[in-house]
C-alpha cells in the first residue's frame, strides 16, 4: 500500500475535498461537541470535528479503507 500523502489546504481548498473522512458514531466520543453525519458510502452515523468542511460527502473509515484497497 502507498503512503498516504497529507495535504495541508485552505479552508476554501478544503471544501473542494473529494471526501470528509469521518470515524462511525459507534467509536466512543473523543470531543463533547463532534457533530454527526451520514457516511456517503454505507449509509452508517459518523462523526467528525465542527470545523470540517462542510461541502464534500463524509465517509467512514472503514469504507474509504476499502475504497483505497480496490484502487491499489
Ligand atoms: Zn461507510
Amino acid at each position: 500500500m502507498k503512503p498516504l500523502a497529507i495535504n495541508v489546504v485552505s479552508d476554501e481548498e478544503a471544501e473542494k475535498a473529494a471526501f470528509v473522512i469521518c470515524v462511525r458514531w459507534t467509536v466512543p466520543a473523543v470531543f463533547a461537541d463532534d457533530e454527526q453525519g451520514t457516511c456517503c458510502a454505507c449509509g452508517a452515523a459518523v462523526r467528525f470535528r465542527p470545523h470540517a468542511p462542510k461541502k464534500p460527502p463524509r465517509i467512514c473509515m472503514e469504507c474509504i479503507v476499502e475504497k483505497l484497497e480496490r484502487s491499489q
